[in-house]
């Protein structure tokens, strides 16, 4: 069983700054690690070739210094660290990062590719999903447990998947790329760091590729503003001790909200709710405009 974990470096602090020219983050001088969701995805990799065999290899792309971060993986007691790096990559968005990143796990072999559930950067959790379109295999997002099963001279992956309501349980054929939530096991500490451990590093012209599909070129990401987001305050429900204890309960539930007298209610499962509310809004700006407007 080879398995590839795809691991990013990461600025330590999320107090960066913006270059206002291009919208990006200044990423230089910022003291870079291994991103924190990325450890469970590496130990979950461990404790499948610790059952089942195989080996671990990591993967990363990024600037020199990220071998950093594939080095803190090989002291957890993974196998062997790739490293893509080249000044061309630079400016890449989700879609030409997971390109390149799907590009460089193909070349190198693999039988299931574990990612984090996403980076404490950019935070989309786009490219494992991304990186499995391009490789043509299933995927599984925000997995809480993982099993491996045997039969018929095949291996299946056994899933239990985080969804908003609950979970789900899949099982899915390998080749097949598994995001995993933080909560799926406790990473173990990592080892001494070995600075004499290889990390192979590879340049885009491992890749074998368009040179358009790389980089700032391959990347459709337009990033046109930028805004500062603004901390809502916290609201505390306060529950009013004249209600009876249903009454009380309900208003925790839904955050200490009232009904309005002779507000519609809408009481149904969140997908038509929100179908019913569109509809009540539709309903509600058609009447505004057909009222007189002293009535505004
Ligand atoms: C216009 C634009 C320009 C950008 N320029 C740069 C730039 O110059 N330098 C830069 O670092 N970022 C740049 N970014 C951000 C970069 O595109 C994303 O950080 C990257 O695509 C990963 O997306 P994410 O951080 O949302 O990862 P997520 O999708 O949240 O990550 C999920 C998982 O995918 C894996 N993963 C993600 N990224 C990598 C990686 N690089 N290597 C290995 N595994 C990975 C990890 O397992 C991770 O837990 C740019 C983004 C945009 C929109």
């Amino acid at each position: 069983m080879k398995i590839i974990v795809c691991v990013k470096h990461v600025p330590r602090t999320q107090d960066v700054r913006i270059d206002s020219s291009t919208n990006t983050l200044v990423r230089e001088g910022v003291e870079s690690v291994l991103n924190p969701f990325d450890e469970f995805a590496v130990e979950e990799a461990l404790r499948i070739r610790e059952r089942f065999g195989g080996e671990v290899g990591i993967v990363s792309m990024g600037p020199p210094q990220a071998d950093q971060s594939i080095r803190s993986c090989l002291a957890m007691g993974a196998d062997r660290g790739y490293l893509l790096s080249d000044t061309c990559l630079s400016g890449s968005d989700t879609l030409a990062t997971s390109f390149a990143l799907s590009r460089m796990i193909e070349k190198i072999g693999f039988d299931l590719i574990l990612c984090g559930q996403e980076t404490t950067d950019s935070s989309t959790g786009q490219v494992g999903p991304e990186m499995a379109e391009f490789l043509n295999i299933p995927q599984v997002t925000c997995v809480m447990k993982l099993d491996l099963l045997y039969g018929d001279g095949k291996t299946t992956a056994s899933v239990k998947r985080e969804t908003d309501t609950g979970y789900q349980l899949i099982e899915t054929a390998l080749p097949a790329v598994i995001t995993v939530v933080k909560g799926i096991n406790k990473p173990r500490e990592p080892g001494k760091l070995d600075s004499q451990r290889p990390v192979v590093r590879v340049d885009a012209g491992f890749l074998g590729c368009q040179p358009d599909k790389l980089g700032m070129d391959g990347s459709p990401t337009q990033v046109v503003k930028m805004v500062p987001v603004r901390h809502r305050s916290r609201q505390y429900a306060i529950v009013d001790g004249s209600l009876s204890a249903a009454q009380r309960i309900s208003m925790l539930m839904t955050g200490g909200i009232k009904e309005k007298a002779g507000a519609t209610k809408v009481r149904e499962e969140p997908e038509s709710a929100a179908c019913k509310a569109a509809d009540l809004i539709g309903e509600s700006l058609a009447l505004t405009q057909v009222m007189p407007s002293k009535y505004h």
